[in-house]
């Protein structure tokens, strides 16, 4: 793999099938690697360290950030902070690798800026919030509080869609795969 990769950021406000999708671009893109993230919050059963998140200490964390060591970091969820290691992309680019970036929106509005024509920025829209209510309710993972937030959030989240390369509505998933899917096959061609 002599040439340098390019970074591919998928974004979709809470419930909007980004895990399914993500999981299916693992198996039909071998080039493409998952950026594992750095995170202050505590793992959840089944994640491991250094492959679903780097879980670090607070004081780790604020270290990395005095050392510049994020591309882009956030803090939200009652003080959690997330952050793209710098390092972690640039491994993977270097070997040749495309990177796959799992962040929210802001954080991926600054990755874009920063890589510009190098990135393919993916936002996947519910169809509508009233759509998304129902599936987070059929998923019956939220209490009503929860359920909520993440509605308000992602109400949020849809007003930063036009800064990205291309919105993907989320009506039927095998649909928006496939536009996915051809939206990363075009871009890794571009080369
Ligand atoms: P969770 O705690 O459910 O794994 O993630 C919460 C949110 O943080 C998700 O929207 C996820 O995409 C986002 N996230 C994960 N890693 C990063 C990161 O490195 N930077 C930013 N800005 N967001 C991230």
């Amino acid at each position: 793999m002599g040439k340098k990769g390019k970074v591919i950021i998928l974004v979709a406000p809470s419930g909007g099938g980004k895990t399914t999708l993500a999981r299916r671009l693992f198996k039909d893109f071998e080039n493409l690697k998952f950026s594992v993230s750095a995170t202050t919050r505590p793992p959840r059963e089944g994640e491991k360290d250094g492959k679903h998140y780097h879980f670090l200490a607070k004081a780790d964390f604020d270290e990395k950030i005095e050392q510049k060591a994020f591309l882009e970091w956030e803090e939200f969820y009652g003080g959690m902070k997330y952050g793209t290691l710098r390092s972690e992309v640039d491994k993977k680019l270097n070997s040749g690798y495309f990177v796959l970036l799992d962040i929210e929106v802001k954080g991926a509005v600054n990755i874009k800026q920063i890589y510009g024509d190098e990135c393919l920025s993916l936002f996947i829209q519910p169809p509508s919030i009233e759509m998304l209510k129902q599936r987070l309710i059929a998923r019956g993972t939220e209490d009503e509080q929860t359920l909520s937030l993440r509605l308000e959030r992602a109400k949020e989240e849809l007003t930063y869609a036009d800064q990205f390369d291309q919105v993907i509505i989320n009506d039927d998933l095998e649909t928006a795969y496939a536009e996915v899917k051809d939206a990363v096959s075009e871009f890794m061609n571009q080369n």
